[in-house]
């Protein structure tokens, strides 16, 4: 089925069906496929500072940014300048660089928690890895994750909560034996209750807490305060390592992440997205004395034939050169702020019940008027109006997550003027919803 949408489609449509043929459901990667949205994803050629182009010429004002990288917007001159120097030098050696340790010495300089870290290749390794560190270093094999949060596809955190109190967690796909999630406890965002009963229930036995400081993986949900200091306290208290995933959140929020922004330190860190700049790049880190174990200098193994690849590290030392040059934090909130009054607004007087999460250039648009605080909440969104939002907006030019578990991501490249544009959109087409 083509995109439910005015303009034309004709060349994504006969590509789509294409790569279907050779590539499973046609996608590299489940979240682009529209399927949530029911239609087909458009095909891109190219992007440019804020706009993306699909193979049929229509222009869009992303606000995907390839789901996070891109704070910079696309194509940016610092960046694509430091890849191709890169590229004189040659694509791989499998042996030490210069561009690696500069990366790390910019992580480390930035990020509250991190006094080492580990170059990997995606945000999935980054947390397949930590959970390896954090088990080998405690001793301990049982893990804590928070219902609606993602920290890759990794088998011991790929599982949703069941509704019930504290449960052992149930594998949310299949290929993944039971055994792989046995330690794995499952519990509800926001509720420090819940994780405090949890460390009572298994005391002793918990190597980390992982959670996505600020989530953007069930929509954008911000923590409760009390939250975080509940989890940093009980995990200190018991010797568990508390583990940010800022896969996501990290060199967004703030230079130092949602860690600097919260004021809470963790043990260790998960990286990717923003700092490969949109080259292939994850990371781990943490404390010293956790990051020792792993090897060669400790006996937690973890490697990769590319990590630390030159071209990527270029990437990201760029970017976060740059970022911290210019500190576009400020006008990424204030950019933020403004969209998420012209929602609001635009809800409001197209009488639409809503409910906006919002932290800095992070966002989602809740079909739903409950205040969305945990997976349960964000779940009482009605996806069917979301995904009508969806479409309305993509024909306007407007490229927003094609579900409502995505959050938006507001990049540098975005002036006043493309906010205001996406407003616009967005009140003509929730008008249109509500007269439906
Ligand atoms: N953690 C978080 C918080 C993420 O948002 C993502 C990806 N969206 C990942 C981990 C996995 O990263 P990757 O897709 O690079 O494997």
């Amino acid at each position: 089925m083509p995109a439910p949408s005015k303009l034309s489609h004709e060349k994504s449509h006969a590509e789509f069906h294409r790569a279907r043929k050779v590539i499973p459901g046609g996608v590299n990667s489940p979240a682009r496929a529209f399927g949530a949205v029911g239609g087909e994803p458009v095909v891109m050629d190219r992007g440019d500072g804020p706009y993306l182009f699909d193979i049929d010429g229509n222009r869009y004002i992303d606000f995907i940014g390839s789901w996070g990288p891109h704070i910079l917007g696309h194509r940016h001159p610092r960046v694509v300048e430091a890849i191709e120097d890169a590229l004189k030098h040659g694509t791989s050696f499998g042996a030490p660089t210069h561009l690696e340790t500069v990366l790390a010495e910019i992580v480390v300089d930035a990020v509250p928690s991190v006094e080492m870290v580990r170059m990997v290749n995606s945000g999935t390794e980054a947390g397949m890895s930590a959970i390896r560190v954090a088990r080998g270093a405690t001793g301990r094999d049982k893990v804590v994750k928070f219902a609606g949060c993602y920290h890759g596809h990794v088998d011991a955190l790929l599982v949703q909560a069941g509704s019930g109190a504290l449960t052992h967690g149930v594998p949310t796909s299949p290929g993944i034996p039971a055994g792989a999630t046995a330690d794995t406890i499952v519990l509800p965002y926001n509720d420090p209750q819940r994780l405090a009963e949890a460390f009572t229930e298994f005391e002793g036995q918990i190597a980390g807490v992982f959670m996505e400081p600020v989530v953007g993986n069930m929509g954008l949900v911000p923590p409760k305060p009390e939250f975080l200091d509940a989890a940093r306290q009980l995990c200190s208290e018991d010797g568990t390592l508390l583990g940010f995933d800022e896969v996501m959140t990290g060199f967004r929020l703030s230079f130092g992440g949602a860690q600097e922004l919260f004021g809470v330190t963790p043990d260790m860190t998960m990286l990717g997205k923003v700092i490969g700049g949109g080259m292939p790049v994850g990371a781990y880190g943490g404390a010293a004395h956790v990051m020792e174990n792993v090897s060669p200098l400790g006996p937690v193994y973890q490697a990769g034939t590319l990590s630390g690849n030159p071209i990527a590290m270029a990437s990201g030392i760029a970017t976060l050169s740059e970022l911290k040059e210019t500190n576009p934090y400020p006008r990424l909130e204030a950019l933020g702020a403004r969209f998420e009054q012209g929602l609001r607004e635009a809800a409001t007087a197209a009488g639409i019940p809503h409910s906006i999460g919002r932290v800095g250039s992070m966002m989602t648009l809740f079909f739903t008027s409950e205040d969305v605080t945990d997976l349960g909440t964000a779940q009482m969104s009605d996806t069917a109006r979301f995904g009508k939002f969806f479409w309305g907006m993509l024909e306007r030019g407007i490229y927003l997550p094609c579900s409502q578990f995505e959050a938006l991501f507001i990049s540098a490249a975005h002036t006043e003027e493309h906010i205001d544009e996406a407003i616009t959109a967005a009140r003509e087409v929730l008008g249109e919803i509500s007269a439906e």
